[in-house]
């Protein structure tokens, strides 16, 4: 199968990462350092960041990884401390002894750029709700030629059917799976949309979104009940695992020139796409992941079930 190598490597990397990850909620209570743009980011995000770039930088070499993070704060002098706990949950993950400089290394490899074929990766998506004790996501995709091909979102605090912790798998053309965390085989998802059960989701944050434009159009599509509020790319994996028909993100009015990172969305619009959504920026227009980090030509995304998606936009259009 295509992309078998690439998928096989990513959900090793990215099963790593959330045990990483949650290994560091249960031991401390994390605690946030704050990146010049003032957004928290903890020795969680570094370390995740770090085992993930690590793995591709082996198994792809020719591949830049364009991550969020970087290591030039952990640099400092003043982090010191931090940079070694990150090396620390970074050792417990692999048998091979591991220098903090090595750290930094894997690290700042995610510092890539938008090319003919790339991986990006959010190590920590919604680093809000992993301090709130809330949803997350390690995300990560391959992009060729614009096209999102293989996406990984491990959710390590999702629950579905009475199991906490998944893993959605999309590879563009073989469809999306679920497999729990814990260990399980992969199940294929799709879509819900039955018109009896739709809802809404939004993030949890006010200023990432316009939650009474986004309950105005959602009211205008048919959706009564009020929107479930998750952190992270966790509320792509409902949609396409037919818990919620529906995401909006629509600009904030407080920040209306903000452009949306690619690592935000691209493994989770293949995941929804893969599980027989629909998403697109506001406007209608697919989002572009060809050329930056940032998706200059987009504004909004709309994640749907696909069957609303038409009636979605045109609410949005007046
Ligand atoms: P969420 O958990 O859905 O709110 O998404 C978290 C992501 O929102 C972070 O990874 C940020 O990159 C992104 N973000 C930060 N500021 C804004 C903003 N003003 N509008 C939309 N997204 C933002
Ligand atoms: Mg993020």
């Amino acid at each position: 199968m295509a992309y078998s190598q690439e998928v096989q490597i990513a959900t090793a990397t990215v099963q790593a990462a959330a045990r990483l990850c949650e290994a560091v909620r249960q031991d401390l209570v994390p605690q946030a350092m704050e990146k010049l743009d003032r957004s928290p980011v903890t020795i969680a995000d570094y370390g995740a960041q770090a085992i993930i770039c690590e793995a591709l930088s082996t198994a792809f070499p020719d591949d830049p990884v364009v991550g969020e993070e970087d290591a030039k704060d952990l640099r400092q002098d003043e982090y010191a401390e931090q940079l070694a706990q990150v090396a620390q949950y970074v050792q417990a993950t692999t048998s091979s002894m591991v220098h903090p400089d090595q750290v930094l290394t894997w690290i700042d490899h995610g510092n890539g750029k938008v090319c003919d074929r790339y991986w990006t990766l959010d190590p920590i998506d919604g680093t809000k709700g992993f301090l709130r004790g809330d949803q997350y996501a390690v995300a990560l995709a391959l992009v060729e030629k614009g096209d999102l091909k293989v996406g990984l979102l491990a959710c390590p605090a999702l629950t579905l059917d009475d199991q906490t912790g998944w893993l959605f798998t999309a590879v563009r053309g073989q469809g999306a799976s679920r497999q729990p965390l814990a260990g399980g085989d992969p199940q294929p998802i799709s879509v819900n949309t039955d018109p009896a059960q739709l809802r809404f989701v939004e993030s949890v944050e006010a200023s990432h979104g316009h939650g009474s434009l986004q309950s105005a159009v959602a009211q205008a599509v048919g959706i009564s009940r009020d929107p479930v509020r998750m952190d992270s790319q966790a509320k792509y994996a409902a949609v396409a695992s037919g818990q919620a028909a529906l995401y909006l993100r629509l600009p904030s009015p407080k920040t209306p020139d903000y452009r949306e990172k690619i690592w935000d969305h691209a493994a989770g619009t293949l995941v929804v796409e893969e599980a027989g959504g629909t998403v697109t920026d506001m406007h209608g227009q697919p989002l572009d992941f060809s050329k930056s980090a940032k998706l200059n030509e987009n504004q909004g995304v709309v994640v749907s079930n696909g069957a609303i998606h038409a009636a979605t936009l045109a609410a949005l259009a007046q």
